[in-house]
This record gives structure tokens, sequence and C-alpha cells, in this order.
């Protein structure tokens, strides 16, 4: 066996699993699996980067959708029945989670679910879960004066994995009014927002919350490399911090799950030394407005012991005028690094950073972590799209097939021009008899060729895409056209990639550079 293949299996072993693959790894430095690899949009040098900043929910921790999302649609079931009067039948109803995608947009009046490109043409299109014709399609979103934006309010956009349950619910309600209106009277519109209601409440109400705590392995997936990557950004010089809605307590659980030694005998004992690894914590952040620093949100410190908040003054401590009540007895230990609210202000206060353009954060939510960090405030950006390893690596085995396909739209496309060619030479060339009775039978003999040409790449275009997801299709596309959502990781993620700790695969003083950008004539004439 040659040295290569020895590093490679070495690195596939338990014995890897144990030691995660870290850049600087005796396993690290090889060549990194496309599903893992970290994709650039925009040229970022990690030299620059003084802080690296995370995100925690489906960022550090990916939850497992088939439990935690299967809790949230039952936590929401059980809202709708029991609290908003829904009939109890739904109390039988089951989840799929494979059905709903990120990046869907619902539409609350219509009660109608849809995948749109970049453009914002609605290309595929269904009312609870039966498909939109062509016809309906275009006569609902097709044919108006005005372009509709699809942006909140008259629309929700399923941009986190935290939505599919919800948007799952919504079309079997859509679904159970059409085929029995007795059984619930409100509108379309009316019914999202009972369920946007309902799953709002099991974020706040510790319905979800509480069982995850009970056994964290059931819900969220354990990430042995995530400590060797935090390891590796502070052994580089970079301050690390994080910056999560969620609350201290159940920050300090899913924390300590991912972070904690895990022992027979721990029996779920909390403790702070996951801490060690961030310069600063900040918990209950309420982004995205915690990017905005004209927000005048107070940052309180929080006693990690025992959860209680003390005012600061911009994240000083601040004397208490009843002496009563005295500063945490942890100050020490945690170093002040535990907060509660803020903006960002305080934070690059409390980082002592110069410059906004040398933080990088990495979030999995466009429009609370990404968007306004990078677009308003000038942050580096790092997207985490899980859905990203499985779609890639489709990609790669589906190479010939899209060769395939791209020619039959070259077919499709060249007869299509013949007819065109052949109709005008009908209309406006002079010519005799015998010679229009020869142009007309190949009229005759392209218009059939055109219509199978064009079933076989319709077809070969949906069997593509059903390889990716059975009803939405690939993730980043819409037909041939960037999905929205591709266009928004474009626009506002520096890099993404599929998991955070891919960041640990690669030197952290690396220089992420994008790909070349190609305009349709350069692929053209470079026949890309
Ligand atoms: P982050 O991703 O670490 O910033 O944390 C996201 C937090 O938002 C988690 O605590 C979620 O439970 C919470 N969350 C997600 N969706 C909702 C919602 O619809 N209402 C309230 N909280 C939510
Ligand atoms: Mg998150």
């Amino acid at each position: 066996m040659d040295g290569e293949k020895v590093e490679l299996e070495r690195a596939s072993s338990s014995e890897g699993d144990k030691h995660p693959l870290v850049w600087s790894s005796p396993q690290g430095g090889q060549k990194i699996d496309i599903g893992k690899q970290i994709f650039c949009n925009r040229s970022l040098n990690m030299r620059n980067i003084v802080a690296v900043g995370f995100d925690m929910d489906y960022t550090l921790a990916q939850y497992k959708p088939e439990t935690f999302e299967s809790l949230a649609y039952e936590g929401t079931v059980q809202k709708l029945v029991n609290d908003l009067g829904y009939p109890t039948e739904l109390l039988s109803w089951t989840f799929d989670w494979t059905y709903m995608v990120r990046g869907l947009v619902l539409d609350k009046k219509r009660g109608n679910i849809l995948k749109m490109d970049r453009h914002k043409y609605v290309k595929v299109a269904y009312h609870g879960f039966r498909e939109l014709s062509k016809e309906e399609k275009t006569a609902t979103y097709g044919s108006t004066l005005i372009r509709d934006a699809f942006d909140e309010p008259e629309y929700a956009l399923i941009d986190t994995l935290f939505s599919l349950a919800e948007a799952y619910l919504f079309a079997q309600l859509v679904d159970l009014k059409d085929s029995s209106p007795e059984k619930i009277t409100a509108d379309y519109s009316h019914i999202y927002k009972d369920v946007r209601a309902a799953v709002d409440l099991c974020h706040r109400d510790g319905t979800l919350k509480k069982m995850v705590a009970k056994d964290p392995g059931r819900y969220i997936n354990e990430d042995p490399a995530i400590i060797p990557m935090l390891k590796m950004l502070r052994d580089s010089g970079r301050h690390t911090f994080l910056v999560t809605n969620s609350l201290w307590d159940y920050t300090n659980v899913v924390m300590n799950f991912l972070c904690g030694e895990k022992t027979e005998d721990d029996c779920g004992t909390l403790n702070f030394d996951w801490l060690q690894y961030f310069d600063v914590v900040i918990t209950g952040s309420a982004k995205p407005g915690f990017f905005n620093d004209v927000n005048r949100a107070n940052l309180f410190q929080v006693d990690t012991e025992t959860g209680m908040l003390l005012n600061t003054d911009n994240g000083t401590p601040m004397p208490q005028v009843d002496t009563s009540l005295r500063l945490p007895l942890n100050n020490q230990d945690n170093r002040l690094q535990v907060f509660q609210g803020g903006n960002v202000g305080h934070l690059h206060k409390l980082l002592s950073i110069e410059s906004s353009s040398q933080v990088l954060y990495v979030g999995d939510h466009i429009y609370g972590d990404i968007l306004r960090s990078k677009k308003v405030l000038g942050w580096r950006t790092m997207l985490v799209v899980p859905e990203l390893e499985k779609e890639v690596e489709i990609l790669c085995t589906l190479r010939d097939a899209r060769k395939q396909l791209q020619q039959l739209r070259r077919d499709r496309d060249e007869i299509e021009d013949q007819i065109h060619h052949i109709k005008w030479s009908l209309r406006f060339d002079e010519m005799d008899n015998g010679n229009r009775d020869g142009l007309d039978m190949k009229l005759d003999k392209l218009k059939a060729q055109q219509e199978d040409v064009r079933l076989s790449h319709q077809q070969a275009q949906r069997e593509w895409h059903q390889m990716f997801h059975k009803v939405w299709g690939q993730l980043m596309k819409t037909g041939y056209q960037n999905s929205r959502f591709a266009h928004q990781v474009e626009r506002f993620a520096c890099l993404y990639t599929s998991q955070v700790t891919n960041l640990s695969l690669y030197s952290p003083d690396k220089y992420y550079r994008p790909s070349e950008d190609f305009m349709p004539h350069e692929f053209d004439i470079l026949s890309i």
C-alpha cells in the first residue's frame, strides 16, 4: 500500500474519528472531500481576520431534523388543537421531515408553496400538496403588470431549518381546509398566522428546550471536531466568540453537549469548561437587530451559576446600590465573558475590534445571521448549509447526465431556429410550388422532431431535479437558473460550506479566492 493510501485509511479509521482532522494534524493537508469543501463567493484573506464568531443553533449545533423538527411539529399541533380550537384529527397527523426544503416561499393568502429562481420567477408551485399546472402558475404569478416582490408580509420565507415543520403543517392544513371547509373556517392567511404563533410559542415556552435539555444526544448531532477547530483558531491568535439568540440556560446545555467530555457517569451535570474556547459569549442577542449598532439594547452580564442578569456600563460591571447584591463570584473564572443582549458595538469594544472587516461570522440563517452582518455592518460571513454535502455529491455523480441534458437543450434550440427560418422563407421568399411543397414537408418533419426533443428534454430535466429532491429539485437551481436561495447565498455569504467544522480542514491563514466569473458569451466561446 502506498504512503498516500495509508494516510487516507488512517484519516478514515476510528483512530481518525477520535482525533478529528485538523489542518495542522498529521492527517491534515490531504485533498478535502468535495462535500466538506469551503466555497468562496468573495475573496477572504484569513490573515486579516482577528475574530471569528459563531452562531449556535443549526451552526455549531446541528439538530437532527427527524427528532428535533418532529418535536416542533408535534408541539405545534398540540397548541393548535388545545389552544386554538383546530380539529382533534390533527393529533393523528404525521410529519415527513424530508418533504420541505429551505429557500421555499409560502404564499399565505393563496395557500401555495413556491420555489422561484433568482429573478423571482415562480418555477415550481404547489397548492397544499397539489402541484399547480403550468397554466395555473402563469395565471396566478406570471401575468401581473407589476412584478411581485414575494416578500413579507404577504409571503413567508422558509429560510431556516427551523421552519420546515411549520411549512409542512401549513400545507396539510390547506389540504384539510380544501377538502373539508366546514372543519376550518379561517382563511389561509389566518391558518398561517396560527401555525406561526404556535411554533413561536413552542420555542419560547420551553416545549422544545426542556426536551432537548433532558436528552441532547437525541436531538443534536455530536461533533468531535468542534473543540479542535476552536483550539486551532485560538492557537492561531484569533479571538473567538459566540452570538446566539438562545438564552444562557439553553446555550449552556447545548454547548456542554457539544464541547463536554463524554463520560459514563456524568449524568448530564453541566459545567462551564466550554467557556475556555470563547473570549466572549453573547446570549439572547436578538439578531438581526443585534447587528445594528444604533439599537440601544442594554448589555447585561450573566451570572453563569444562577443565570441572573447584572447591569453593565457597556460591558464594564457596575457597582450595585444595594450592597447585598454582589457581582458574581465566578467573575474571575469566566473573565466577565458571558452576556445577554446588547449590540454589535458592545461586542467590538469587548474584543477591541478596530474595523468590522476583521470579523468573520459563521451562521446558518441568511436573514438572521448573514444579510445584515455583511450588508450593513461589513463583517465577513460564512453560511453553513448542511444540505450542500448531499447536493454536491449528487452533482458529481450526475456529470454525464448533465452533458446529455445540455445536448438535448442545444438540439431543441437548433430545431426551433430551423423552423423559424423555414417559416420565414415560406412567408417572404419567392419560390415555385415544388420548392414550397419541399419546405412544407421539411417543416412538418422538424415540427414532429421539435415536439419529441422538447418532451425528452423536459423529461430529462425533471428526472435530473428529482435526483436531488423528489418535489423541489436541486436546492441551488430552478431549471437552469440559480434558485432564489442560491442567489442570496451568492450575494450575502463570502464563504459557504456544509458544516462549520470544515473550517478546521483549512489553514487558519488561508486566502479564500472565488472561482472565475463567467458571462454567457464567455461560456460559449470557452465551451465551458
Ligand atoms: P441561534 O441560531 O443560535 O441564534 O438561535 C436561534 C434561537 O432562536 C433558538 O433558541 C431557537 O429556539 C429560537 N427560535 C427559532 N425559531 C423561533 C421562533 O419561531 N420563535 C422564537 N424563537 C425561535
Ligand atoms: Mg442559528
